[in-house]
């Protein structure tokens, strides 16, 4: 079995992230051969410039070595090292129709939060782009959040249409959610790096405490689990009981009529104390050690990816 998960480098990760798809990942490392993209072609899906890139790709590596990824067992790559990506690309996207691509709920949302004017061909077409991503390394696993799985049923389209169209390439893979599929942000919505709503791996104790109490609760001191009426209050009774190993539910009753302020405490107590040897560790890397790491990545990854596409080329008579 092959696993593939990525990034976008917009910004460090977050703690949504850890829950939502890190922690699967580093279970799967050492069972499973694991491929982790940096999709840095992607970030102009949604914005103009790709702007801090450099620094966000290093970002990101810093706090996936942190989390404790190891690049002997994981190989970590981007999607700019490997230009069979988007020669792969190319023959995908004659296996859907416009029509499908408009359709999906996942660009729609995004779209929606765009910082864009108008929606460039890159947005529609970035869901075929993960399909290249996740079948030149014959990936069949595919640990990702909930907002990723509209997209994974693009890919496995393509996988079944190639396979029927041309010859039998490719495995159809399978998205594996994990147990915080959708962690909320402090605004109510989905925590992302790009909204501002994240506590993202590497912020400080301050950061965090400061963050958390920037929250968007609401006025009834009684503290309750009511994730449809009281989204805000259930966010951080979420955060709090993964960081904490408790149920969201056993937490609200214990603050009881605390109010938002006892909440809001409980809550920054546990992240910082679940994230400090992840903190630590992370303060302890370098660059260079970041650096380094997806070099190695990139070749061990594009040495793959030019295979898949020879086998490519040759079912479709190329
Ligand atoms: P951006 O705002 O730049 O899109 P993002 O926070 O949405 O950033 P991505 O890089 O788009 O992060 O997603 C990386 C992976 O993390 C995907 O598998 C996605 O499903 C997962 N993920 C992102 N946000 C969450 C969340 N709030 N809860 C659980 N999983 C998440
Ligand atoms: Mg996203």
């Amino acid at each position: 079995m092959t696993v593939l998960t990525g990034d976008r480098p917009t910004g460090p990760l977050h703690i949504g992230h850890y829950f939502g798809s890190l922690a699967n990942r580093l279970a799967l490392q050492d069972t499973h051969e694991v491929f982790v993209l940096l999709a840095d072609y992607q970030v102009i899906t949604d914005r103009d410039l790709p702007g801090e890139i450099q620094r966000n790709i290093t970002d990101v590596l810093l706090d996936y070595l942190a989390i404790g990824l190891d690049p002997a067992k994981v190989t970590i790559f981007q999607h700019s090292a490997l230009p069979e990506l988007n020669q792969l690309l190319l023959p995908f996207l004659s296996l859907v129709t416009v029509a499908e691509l408009g359709r999906n709920p996942t660009v729609k949302d995004e779209i929606a939060h765009s910082s864009q004017a108008a929606v460039s061909g890159l947005m529609f077409t970035y869901p075929v782009h993960q399909a290249a991503d996740i079948l030149f390394c014959k990936g069949t696993l595919v640990p990702v959040g909930k907002d990723q799985l509209p997209h994974i049923e693009v890919t496995r389209t393509i996988a079944r249409r190639f396979n029927e169209r041309y010859a039998p390439v490719f495995p159809v893979p399978e998205a594996m959610l994990s147990r915080t599929p959708l962690l909320g942000g402090l605004d109510g919505g989905k925590m992302s790096k790009s909204r501002g709503n994240s506590i993202a791996l590497k912020a400080s104790e301050d950061e965090t405490a400061a963050l958390i109490r920037r929250a968007v609760t609401d006025v009834d001191r009684r503290i309750t689990f009511e994730p449809e009426t009281r989204p805000g209050v259930a966010t951080l009774l979420t955060i709090a009981g993964l960081c904490s190993g408790r149920e969201p539910r056993e937490l609200a009753e214990e603050i009881g009529d605390g109010g938002a302020s006892a909440l809001k405490r409980l809550t920054t107590e546990a992240v910082n104390e679940f994230f400090r040897p992840i903190r630590k560790r992370r303060a302890e890397l370098t660059e260079q050690d970041a650096r380094a790491v997806l070099a190695e990545g990139n070749e061990r990854a594009r040495a793959v990816a030019i295979r898949t596409l020879e086998e490519v080329r040759q079912a479709m008579g190329f």
